[in-house]
């Protein structure tokens, strides 16, 4: 029998401030465009569609740290800090001499880092008179976060979930309408947006770029109602840096320091939550972690997706963002990880990428449910299969220590549990889970389009 150990903080050790790595970064991102204008946007153009705080940290190269207002700190403490978890039984299946820590998001009330952003985004929604939030969600986790956050501080929310997974996901639907939101399939009649994809294409599934688009079309239309994004965007990323400054105070605790850190990639949220503060020693010269983007290979952005301006959305409403990205036309394959079927990578990102930084690597549907399934035997936690691409990142680094003799120290982020996802391990268990290959064709037609935009 193994063990397990875990590292917590104190509440008075919870993180008081968020690290904002836009002000540290060597290169700045390129900016933002506006879609119409193509001119560089401010951070007042984002008004309209999101709160006007939030609009700030979008664009705020200045400020490395900012602090978390109280009642967010009051709220993240019902769940954090998180555990910090040594993985002893997990090294041990392996014969590994790696040190492979976790950090256990999961243990959020909704099962995901997600509600890190989302309570933050809710009370500077409430600071500022806002009454309704809408959002859209794939899987469901951002949509069960959002719900959540909009009841604790006292706003409507109204989701509108990609119709694929409103019907094969009915128990994140009913997490959210238990929370109190209204759940709309997407595409819908009720935007103008969803209409259009209706009328060319009356069955269409929906996806989180349509879902999207619909959402943003009711924000701009609806007195006081703002948009709120679960990932990609720079304030998001700010938000969940919560888990990577918890993680090394707990490492600390741990008497280590991570050589790898590795987080799986949709928008890119809980990497960067994890990743960003670790990397802003290696900014300095201090340190010299590698940093993993574990994303699918179905929905390969990072490892075959190209450098450009692309919209963030189907429709095209969204400013320009420089980026990574398979194109805004591209409809990823309905792997069950979800979370992690979107075109895009966020810019910031895209830029650490893009100048060595960072790492990408993409990993097969079939593996990541096989690493998640040794994972769930040994530390007892079904991931969710987003979290799954984490691990067998992580367990693939760790055999190639098993094979060079290395005790290297791998920290992972465990982003959510897999307990509303037990379809997928049916699926998998069943061996009826397939692998989706994107072929080199589809991602050159999709790329090919962009060169229209700019
Ligand atoms: C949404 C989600 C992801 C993917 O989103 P990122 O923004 O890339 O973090 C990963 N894991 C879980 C559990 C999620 O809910």
């Amino acid at each position: 029998m193994s063990k397990q150990k875990r590292y917590f903080l104190s509440e008075e050790e919870i993180p008081r401030q968020w690290y904002n790595i836009q002000a540290e970064m060597p290169n700045k991102p390129l900016p933002m465009l506006h879609p119409a204008t193509k001119q560089p946007i401010k951070a007042e153009d984002l008004f309209p569609l999101f709160a006007q705080e939030v609009s700030r940290q979008e664009m705020d190269q200045e400020h490395a740290w900012i602090d978390i207002p109280e009642p967010v700190r009051e709220q993240y403490k019902f769940y954090r800090s998180t555990p910090l978890v040594r993985a002893y039984g997990l090294e041990e299946a392996l014969g590994t001499p790696a040190h492979i820590y976790f950090k256990n998001e999961s243990v959020s009330p909704v099962g995901s880092h997600k509600l890190n952003s989302a309570l933050a985004q809710a009370y500077y929604c409430k600071q500022e008179g806002v009454t309704n939030i809408t959002t859209e969600t794939g899987a469901g986790q951002w949509g069960s976060a959002m719900s959540y956050a909009a009841k604790i501080f006292g706003l409507e929310a109204a989701v509108y979930q990609v119709k694929i997974s409103y019907e094969q996901k009915p128990y994140r639907r009913a997490i959210m309408q238990s929370y109190g939101a209204q759940v709309t399939p997407s595409p819908s009649m009720s935007t103008r947006a969803g209409k259009d994809v209706l009328t060319a294409d009356p069955n269409n599934n929906g996806s989180l770029g349509t879902a999207i688009s619909e959402a943003v079309e009711l924000a701009m239309t609806t007195p006081n109602c703002k948009y709120v994004l679960g990932s990609v965007l720079n304030h998001v990323a700010l938000h969940q840096t919560i888990i990577g400054l918890e993680a090394e105070k707990q490492m600390q605790m741990a008497g280590e320091y991570p050589d790898i850190v590795i987080g799986c990639f949709g928008g890119g949220s809980n990497f960067s939550g994890i990743a960003y503060p670790f990397l802003r020693h290696n900014f300095t010269g201090e340190r010299n972690t590698r940093f993993i983007a574990a994303e699918p290979a179905s929905c390969p952005k990072l490892t075959r997706g190209q450098f450009q301006y692309d919209f963030g959305d189907l429709s095209g409403l969204t400013p320009l963002m420089p980026m990574y990205t398979l194109g805004h036309n591209f409809m990823p394959s309905n792997i069950h990880a979800g979370g992690l079927r979107y075109h895009g990578a966020g810019i910031l990102i895209s830029q650490l990428l893009k100048d060595g930084f960072i790492e990408a690597v993409d990993v097969k549907q079939t593996d990541t449910f096989k690493a998640g399934l040794l994972f769930a035997t040994k530390e007892g936690i079904i991931p969710a299969p987003e979290s799954c691409h984490a691990i067998a990142a992580a367990i693939d680094e760790a055999m190639k220590c098993k094979e060079t003799g290395e005790e290297k120290v791998i920290l992972f982020n465990l982003s959510g549990h897999g307990l509303i996802d037990m379809t997928a391990y049916t699926q998998y268990l069943s061996g009826n889970l397939v692998d989706y290959e994107v072929s080199d064709e589809e991602v050159a037609r999709n790329i090919k389009e962009l060169d229209k935009i700019i």
